[in-house]
């Protein structure tokens, strides 16, 4: 039969059709004064998407290099931070900084939770010789969404007058699909990158840079090259405005698409879809019987975690997914590969995509001998949208929902 793709996982995410027609746009010359509206036009649109006035940098490669210039950029060797660690995310950045020689504490969380702000302020009042918190916006690898306005005042609060702690935040699948205010919050430094909810293929990735994270960058001793933030602002500020060194101008054109896109649609109206989304994704599973990762939050609205029903091994189901209807999902990470599955709904994606996936899921799930009912999570999902959409349902009323669709299914 013929099965039409359908790209479901938090990253890399479909693209809008004008960003793949922006693809096949003829190879530009970057030292252009042309080219040099683009990218300024791209970093002036992030500054909107992110909340801040801070420089944004661009930078070539994956969102881990991202990161990892700013661990180069902003520490010394041997500098004590923290790093908040509720998932596989958490987990890489606490490996990347010992791997640079910092001095890691690690305040984790089990997988699938939160971490509490509160326990931030204690680890800081702990060991004033913490200089930054680096966090995850939204631990992909469960769909948690952590409270990072929260973390962020925590920090800001934790030491005296001066410059106090530094926050840093992977935001990578959460800008654009969750509530991230990178000024009003005080956070200082927000990494991200095109191909999650902002609609882009990879090969590009930002940092957006306070004052206070200048100054730090101006003191901090861990080598550094490519990702020289310096070379960045000096090359950003010449009078043909440009990256250091060659960017993947490709992507950068199509990203100057992706988010004309995304504030067309206004970057609080995508929020509320998110949410929207997330709450179809949670009660789909919930009405399919599944029992969820991702807690039933409307902050948790980039991507959802399930567990598969006993004796359905995660990965084979997303086999069975991508064979059967060509729907590309994912199974979980580390050692819970096996027994979770994710939907990923950061981007372009509307509530029908939602529905269609379900669709999937349950329909794999009845055919590889699961208790499940095909239709069940679907009606749950379309009564969500019927009904319930954002601002009318009551966080956490999902379960009683889906309980109610579970038992009709039973009876
Ligand atoms: C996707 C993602 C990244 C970046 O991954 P790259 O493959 O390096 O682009 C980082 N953090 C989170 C939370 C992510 O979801």
């Amino acid at each position: 039969m013929l099965n039409k793709h359908r790209l479901m996982v938090p990253g890399p995410t479909p693209l809008p059709p004008g960003v793949t027609a922006a693809a096949t746009l003829p190879m530009a010359d970057e030292r252009t004064p042309e080219f040099a509206e683009v990218f300024t036009r791209v970093i002036r649109r992030l500054q909107h998407v992110l909340g801040t006035g801070n420089d944004v940098l661009m930078l070539t490669s994956s969102m881990t290099g991202a990161f990892e210039s700013a661990v180069q950029n902003l520490f010394s060797p041997g500098e004590r931070v923290l790093v908040l660690d509720n998932g596989l995310f958490g987990r890489r950045w606490v490996d990347m900084c010992r791997a640079f020689g910092l001095e890691v504490t690690e305040l984790g969380a089990p997988w699938g939770s939160e971490i509490e702000p509160a326990a931030v302020a204690d680890a800081l009042a702990a060991d004033p010789g913490i200089t930054a918190v680096l966090c995850v916006h939204c631990e992909t690898s469960t769909g948690v969404v952590n409270d990072i306005r929260s973390c962020a005042a925590a920090a800001r609060s934790a030491r005296g007058p001066g410059d106090g702690v530094l926050v840093v935040v992977d935001a990578a699948s959460g800008l654009g699909a969750c509530e991230l205010r990178t000024d009003e919050w005080g956070v200082d430094v927000v990494v991200g990158g095109g191909q999650k909810a902002l609609m882009t293929p990879p090969g590009m990735s930002f940092v957006s840079v306070s004052e206070r994270a200048w100054r730090r960058q101006a003191e901090a001793r861990l080598p550094r090259f490519y990702f020289d933030w310096s070379a960045a602002a000096l090359a950003g500020r010449a009078e043909i405005p440009r990256t250091a060194w060659t960017p993947a101008i490709g992507v950068l054109v199509q990203m100057d698409a992706a988010l004309a896109h995304l504030l067309d649609e206004g970057v609080e109206a995508a929020l509320e879809r998110h949410v929207l989304l997330g709450r179809m994704a949670r009660g789909g599973f919930l009405g399919m019987g599944l029992r969820l990762l991702t807690p039933d939050r409307d902050a948790n609205a980039s991507v959802t975690a399930a567990y598969t029903p006993p004796g359905i091994d995660a990965e084979r189901l997303v086999r069975h997914l991508a064979d059967r209807f060509g729907l590309q999902m994912v199974a979980g990470s580390g050692a819970m590969a096996d027994r979770i599955i994710r939907l990923g709904h950061c981007g372009y994606i509307d509530p029908l995509d939602i529905v269609t996936a379900l669709a999937g899921v349950e329909l794999s799930l009845h055919a590889m001998g699961a208790p499940v009912q095909p239709g069940a999570g679907t009606a749950s999902a379309i009564q969500v949208l019927a009904h319930r959409g954002p601002g009318r349902l009551p966080q956490g009323a999902l379960i009683a929902l889906a309980a109610d669709h579970t038992e009709e299914n039973h009876a």
